[in-house]
């Protein structure tokens, strides 16, 4: 069986990785962009976000499934292309907290069950390897980085590898999918997966899900300079997340992220981001950093921070993927596989994640 899938970020990777663990061709559009969400993102899974100090949405169970499907996925490189890749490394993440109102959500959280199926450890105030927790803090390991672009170059190279093809176009599921896919399958109507991010805004079979946009920067910095590799963090193995977050990077470097503005819907860097994440670097790691590179994307975020998954009520064989927020990396393979579960086995989808419940016909 031969499906669409229309953008190759994160949802769409995920939607052909587990259709073609069903056995189907997978055809991808992709208008190839250097700077989508998902080909800049850090691809850091934390438990306990923002600055209410909550755990991320079904966080056990979605941590669970995505470490053995990342997993899974270097497995089928090695299988098929004989090459080792490393796609998700676990990690410590210390948490700082930044004033005793986050101090007192954690330990009311931790007291009334909240954050049961996680694994944390209290950290006390002061300094800890060079790290200042001047109101305390936790770690974890249930954290993970996930090597995004590669990740996304193993998908593409899997679907190729089991008959399928990408083609580096832009295209909108009333339109040009159908009929490439038509030349090349005697079905005139290809089941189509829609994961195009933020753009799903502008494709009119899809404009009245609840999608909005959060644009996001991010930067990749040194500590210190060359000449100064004594400066405290210098040797950074942690993810540090005091609202800001740094993770260290594999080459030495460090990845520091992410601003979030809902309003602003240019995929332009800006002066007062970079300043804010190179302040708050800074100061978590009492040292200077040093940009080397920054970038921004839009994000396809949902105000009530659940993704959207599923079928469309009136167009046959047209389905969804998308809403992710900041969340893609922990989301993606487990919302990818409800939908292709709803599909092939007909399990009703998680009701928070169903696309039809903003159809507005439903919506009462
Ligand atoms: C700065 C920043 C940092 C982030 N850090 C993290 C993090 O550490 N951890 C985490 O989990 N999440 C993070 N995120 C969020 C994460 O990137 C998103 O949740 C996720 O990438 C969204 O994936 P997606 O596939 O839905 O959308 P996208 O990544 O936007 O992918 C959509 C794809 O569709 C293509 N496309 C669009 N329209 C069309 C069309 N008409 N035809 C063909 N192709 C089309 C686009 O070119 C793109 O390749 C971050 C985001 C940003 C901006």
């Amino acid at each position: 069986m031969i499906f669409n899938v229309i953008g190759m970020g994160l949802a769409g990777a995920w939607t052909s990785y587990w259709l073609m663990k069903r056995g189907c061709i997978v055809h991808a559009f992709d208008v190839y962009n250097s700077e989508s969400s998902t080909r800049i993102a850090a691809g850091l899974i934390t438990p306990i976000t923002g600055q209410r100090v909550k755990p991320s949405w079904k966080f056990a169970e979605l941590f669970a499934e995505s470490l053995i499907a990342y997993r899974d996925v270097e497995q089928q490189v090695l299988m098929q292309f004989g090459e080792k890749v490393e796609l998700i490394r676990t990690v410590e993440l210390l948490r700082i907290f930044k004033n005793v109102e986050q101090r007192e959500y954690y330990e009311k959280r931790a007291a009334g069950n909240e954050l049961s199926g996680i694994q944390h450890q209290f950290v006390e105030s002061g300094f800890h390897n060079g790290i200042s927790f001047p109101f305390g803090g936790f770690s974890t390991n249930d954290a993970a980085v996930v090597n995004l672009p590669l990740f996304l170059e193993s998908i593409e190279r899997l679907i190729v590898a089991n008959g399928g093809h990408i083609s580096r176009t832009e295209c909108f599921a009333n339109t040009e999918a159908s009929l490439v896919a038509s030349r090349t399958a005697s079905a005139a109507e290809i089941p189509t997966v829609t994961c195009t991010g933020y753009k799903i805004l502008q494709d009119e079979r899809w404009n009245w899900l609840p999608v909005e946009t959060s644009k996001g920067e991010i930067l990749d910095a040194m500590i210190g300079n060359s000449m100064d590799s004594e400066a405290p963090g210098a040797a950074l193995v942690n993810v540090l997340n005091a609202g800001t977050w740094i993770v260290p990077m594999p080459n030495g470097e460090i990845r520091i992220g992410a601003t979030n503005d809902w309003d602003d819907v240019s995929e332009v860097i800006t002066d007062k981001a970079r300043v804010t994440l190179q302040t708050d670097a800074e100061s978590m790691l009492g040292s200077k950093v040093s940009v080397l590179r920054q970038r921004a994307a839009i994000r396809p975020s949902t105000g009530l921070k659940r993704p959207i998954a599923g079928r469309h009520p009136d167009f046959k064989d047209q389905y969804v993927c998308t809403g992710f927020g900041a969340k893609g990396t922990l989301q993606g393979p487990w919302v990818c596989n409800q939908l292709i579960r709803h599909i092939f086995d007909a399990t009703p989808l998680n009701t928070e994640i169903d696309a039809q419940q903003w159809w507005p016909e439903n919506k009462g």
